[in-house]
């Protein structure tokens, strides 16, 4: 479990020779992002200056971290490649496949019956490859990423898009796609299109109400999902100084939902405190030698409009508490307009659940904030008219919180304590009544909140905001209770105003814990046995994809021209789906069944081309395969946008898509599809959209002559017989065409090592 403080001091070791190169190179002052970026090259020693939002550069990240939904297919590919150890240091973490149902000791009892093959097969594997594997129970990836392998000026890679959090403690942290994963296990570079870059200027000082929380939900607000695509949002200021280190995880955490490659803040005394609190003491020692080059040089922060493609400027001292949504986490509406907001909407004003925790918002500091409120309440005799929830972020965390009574607090409320997991932020919640779908209204302090993201129905309207806020709507019972001006009644009839949350940032009697849940892998592996039975629904050994025949794709049919949002929970569903992200074959069965098909306005009916009839999306898909037909999916704006899982590349591969053809990509799901050996193209011009119908039959004309920057040709063939002829963009650069020649980047491995 100790973090590796030998890797960590070779980083330093080289930092400040390959930052000053690179700054002698690039002519200018640095930006922290670009201090890391520069001394994590894949090359070692800079020697050329990158543009950023357009060169694809070689990377050697330091650490990576998958969760156990997406570990399996990683995993699954990593022993596809045939090596015998992972070469950076892994970590495998069970989070995702434990629901939350009656509290945590009957849910993960539960869950180890469940899924005890996966969990067997994914400690097995990590026994085996020198991987680090945390239990079920032991918490969630991103708090335990935190609590023990995150450090300043860092470089990694996690399998989920969150891994962004690490940024708190001034790392670039990047959620990558399982295949990413796989490439840096196997000892190869991992490839990033040089990001821009956004400066966030914090002045002030967050008070009264005010969390760190609301700091990323205006940023949202302001940038929208989209804003951050591509760029790495790095914050400054006196304000970022101010907040706590794991305040500044949240951050960085739902720096995510605007689409931000990651976001960082500079190595400053918050995280001196937060590494030495976690007994990373070495780790201070061994930073504090190079300080200088774990933050940008003074320049840019002084004139940052110079430095940074975009600069926003946040006054944390006029900066109200924000509660966003619902179904998307940038609708962002200040606590003092959500009356009026909520009214004019028709949202529902009652609040059923209050949940608290997630990778997000569950550090120490958040749940003593949220507590002071619970006290509160319990000591004027104010009894909460919402149901609550808390899923602690790890063990450590839960363990120091139930010694310092604040698990106690939260249950005289009637708080049900969920395991340390993911539980409702990903649909892992047992909510009695959900399958009702009655319109009704729930707050958490998590970070998405798509439509059925937490409980499957859709009319539940879920919002945002922090574990301080989701504790006073929770007791209030209402959405539009604004704690900072309104008042509660209690049990004796008397109008009572809590009072701003107050908290600990750090436990002062430090943290503690009795059992991390961690196992060390075997030191020599060879003889490790892992099993995945031939008839498990669960698990499937992977087969390679096809590689190109080299021929121009003709005959292809539309399956799906997607209108509006469609995320990765649109294309790869979780909830109940989670139980097939180790069996590719079975899980396919819910391809881009949440998208919404632009001729009929439904989801998950498409029109089946040979039949005539409207079907099943994955129903009319197998068909096309089974008749050796091609097919190609079209979407609209930020298509495959949330989560990293590359499930949702692989599916429509597995059943024979071979083009993705959108107005524009979320840039780790286009990745992803490149990954799998699938053609990840865009309109070249957006209202050729509007072109495409139903019936439609698409051939590729120049496909033969795919090379980077040329765009591709394809004919689109209508039911009518009339034709249009449409350009295709990419961003394929050679060794990504390499992979859709292979059939995917995993076949090249292989072939490589062969
Ligand atoms: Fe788990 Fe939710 Fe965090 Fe994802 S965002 S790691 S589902 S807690």
């Amino acid at each position: 479990m100790a973090f590796d403080i030998e890797m960590i001091e070779k980083v330093y070791a080289t930092m400040a020779e390959r930052v000053d190169k690179a700054r002698d190179i690039v002519g200018r002052p640095l930006t922290l992002s670009e201090k890391i970026l520069y001394s994590h090259l894949w090359e070692g020693m800079p020697t050329q200056a990158f543009a950023r939002g357009k060169d694809y550069v070689d990377f050697a990240p330091d650490r990576v971290a998958c969760q156990d939904a997406t570990a399996q297919m990683a995993l699954l590919q990593f022993m596809h490649a045939g090596k015998s150890k992972v070469a950076v240091p892994t970590t495998v973490h069970c989070d995702h496949l434990i629901q939350a149902k009656s509290g945590a000791e009957a849910d993960l009892a539960f869950a180890n019956k469940q899924s005890k093959e996966v969990f067997d097969f994914l400690s097995s594997v990590s026994n085996k490859y020198g991987i680090g594997f945390w239990k079920p129970g032991s918490g969630i990836i991103h708090q335990i990423v935190l609590e023990n392998y995150a450090f300043p000026g860092g470089l990694m890679i996690g399998t989920d898009s969150h891994t962004v959090n690490a940024g708190g403690l001034g790392m670039l942290a990047i959620g990558v796609g399982g295949a990413d994963a796989v490439d840096v296990m196997s000892g190869m570079s991992w490839e990033l299109k040089f990001p821009k870059l956004i400066g966030v200027k914090l002045t002030g000082k967050l008070n009264g109400w005010t969390a760190p929380k609301d700091v990323i939900l205006k940023v949202a607000d302001i940038l929208t999902v989209k804003g951050g695509t591509g760029a790495i949002v790095e914050y400054f200021g006196e304000g970022a100084e101010s907040m706590s280190c794991t305040g500044k995880g949240t951050i960085c955490n739902m720096g995510a939902e605007i689409g931000a490659t990651t976001s960082t803040f500079g190595y400053d005394d918050s995280m001196r405190r937060y590494l030495a609190a976690t007994g990373r003491q070495d780790v201070v020692n061994a930073a504090d030698k190079v300080a200088s080059y774990l933050t940008a040089d003074a320049e840019v922060y002084a004139n940052p409009e110079k430095y940074f493609d975009q600069l926003i400027e946040i006054n944390l001292s006029e900066l109200e508490p924000h509660i966003n949504g619902p179904f998307t986490p940038d609708r962002g509406t200040p606590v003092s307009k959500m009356k009026a907001e909520a009214e004019a909407n028709g949202w529902p004003i009652k609040v059923e659940w209050g949940l608290i925790g997630s990778c997000t918002n569950s550090s120490y500091e958040d749940m003593s904030r949220a507590a002071s409120i619970v006290r509160q309440a319990v000591a004027h005799g104010i009894k909460p008219k919402a149901e609550f929830g808390i899923n602690p972020g790890s063990e450590q965390i839960r363990y120091t919180i139930e010694r310092d009574g604040i698990i106690a607090d939260f249950e005289k409320m009637g708080t049900k304590v969920f395991t340390n997991a993911c539980g409702p932020c990903i649909g892992q919640w047992d909510r009695e009544g959900a399958d009702k779908q009655e319109k009704n209204t729930i707050v958490h302090s998590f970070n998405r909140n798509f439509s059925k993201r937490a409980d499957g129905n859709p009319n539940t309207h879920a919002f945002v905001t922090s574990p301080e806020m989701v504790a006073a709507l929770a007791i209030s019972g209402r959405l539009d209770f604004n704690p900072i001006t309104d008042t509660l009644i209690n049990d004796k009839g008397e109008a009572v105003k809590l009072n701003p949350p107050f908290g600990d940032e750090l436990p002062t009697k430090g943290f503690d814990v009795k059992d991390p849940g961690f196992q060390a892998p075997a030191e020599d592996g060879s003889n490790v046995e892992v099993v995945v039975s031939p008839t498990s629904d669960r698990l499937q050994l992977l087969a390679p994809f096809d590689a190109w025949d080299g021929k121009n794709i003709t005959g292809a049919k539309l399956l799906i021209k997607a209108f509006g949002k469609c995320t990765t929970d649109h294309i790869s569903m979780a909830g109940p789906w989670l139980r097939f992200r180790g069996h590719l074959d079975n899980i396919s069965n819910n391809m881009l069944i949440g998208a919404e098909n632009a001729f009929n306005g439904k989801a998950n009916s498409v029109k089946n081309q040979l039949t005539g009839a409207y079907d099943e999306v994955p129903k009319v898909q197998r068909a096309y395969k089974a008749a050796g037909i091609p097919s190609i999916v079209v979407g609209d704006h930020n298509y495959g946008e949330g989560s990293s899982r590359e499930h949702a590349a692989m599916e429509p591969r597995f059943l024979g898509v071979k083009a993705v053809l959108v107005k524009s990509f979320a840039r780790i799901h286009e990745t992803n599809l490149k990954k799998q050996g699938m053609l990840a193209l865009t309109f070249a011009n957006e209202s050729d959209y509007d072109k495409i119908q139903e019936d439609d039959t698409i051939n590729f004309l120049d496909l033969t002559e795919f090379a980077p920057g040329k765009p591709l040709t394809l004919e689109f063939v209508h039911a009518d017989g009339s034709k249009d002829t449409i350009l295709a963009n990419h961003s394929y650069n050679d060794s990504q065409i390499a992979w859709f020649v292979a059939g995917s980047a995993l076949n090249l491995i292989a072939a490589e090592k062969a």
